[in-house]
């Protein structure tokens, strides 16, 4: 299949913070508002969540869920073990290599570049100096949790700000894909936070994007709205086939329960269900200082 799924995602933890390392300074703050500030990322003037930074998401999702390779990216920052060295010969790839790419190989999944809908209001929030927690070993995600509100706008040291979008932004993205298969798709689905329940559509968990995640920052629910496929006919000739509203969940259900046929080789239930179980909202409170 080739063609596009049309979606939305909504921040459901109290912030999230997508930045592109540039940051704000004013020296006229009287403590009225912080004197520097790491400012969201931003396309043409706008708030913008890139697609690289959507995509990075997902791929380390996928690579949890179908037994892959860790890319490259993810292993300067966890240990690895054997099974899970990054792909070397091109005929043997391992699902996330085979739909993201790798060195030299072109993905067949892209994500366009997400903007918020309707008027939006970023705020600076002030969170703990990032920190890297030291027993850092293998797949770690990060749990939804509440964000300590910090009102003091003062610099304090151990503290930064950051220009943040608040719970409820909706975002509008767009996920192309080229020669997919039903199951490749329904892994995608799968990492895209859903699941599939006796032959019906919902949420399984909800994914996390941007920085500042130990912060408890960054979950964000995903939906599909709109799926547009290029389907080849009897004939031959390509036909665009658009769906929309339910008829998109039952496509992508389809999708699912065509990764989860083990003969594909791409879903890995066990680890699909250790990670749900992980992201599971958690109602405490982050820690200020330390995750
Ligand atoms: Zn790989």
């Amino acid at each position: 299949m080739t063609g596009k799924l049309e979606l939305t995602f909504t921040v459901v933890s109290e912030y999230l913070f997508v930045g592109s390392g540039a940051y704000e300074f004013d020296p006229n703050h009287n403590n009225q508002r912080p004197d520097v500030w790491y400012t969201f990322y931003r396309r043409n003037g706008q708030i913008c969540v890139p697609g690289t930074s959507i995509k990075g998401a997902i791929r380390a999702i996928v690579e949890a869920i179908s037994n892959s390779c860790i890319s490259q990216f993810r292993r300067s920052r966890e240990k690895v073990d054997k099974d899970h060295e990054p792909c070397r010969d091109q005929n043997k790839l391992c699902p996330a290599c085979r739909l993201f790419g790798m060195t030299g190989l072109r993905g067949r999944v892209h994500f366009s570049d997400a903007f918020p809908e309707g008027q939006v209001r970023p705020q600076i929030v002030k969170i703990g100096e990032l920190w890297e927690p030291r027993n850092y070993s293998g797949r770690k995600f990060y749990e939804v949790k509440r964000v300590p509100q910090l009102t003091d706008k003062r610099p304090q040291r151990n503290f930064r700000f950051v220009e943040a979008m608040s719970e409820g932004t909706c975002f509008r993205a767009t996920l192309h894909f080229e020669n997919l298969s039903e199951a490749e798709l329904g892994l995608m689905a799968y990492a895209l936070g859903w699941k599939t329940e006796k032959g019906t559509f919902d949420h399984a968990f909800t994914p996390k994007l941007g920085g500042a995640k130990p912060r408890c920052f960054g979950a964000v629910k995903f939906d599909p709205a709109r799926l547009t496929v290029w389907e080849v006919q009897k004939n031959g000739l390509l036909q665009l086939r658009m769906l929309e509203g339910d008829a998109v969940g039952a496509k992508l259900v389809r999708c699912m329960e065509a990764a989860s046929r083990p003969e594909t080789g791409l879903f890995h239930e066990s680890s699909w269900r250790r990670l749900v179980e992980g992201y599971q909202e958690k109602t405490d409170t982050c820690p200020r200082e330390m995750y």
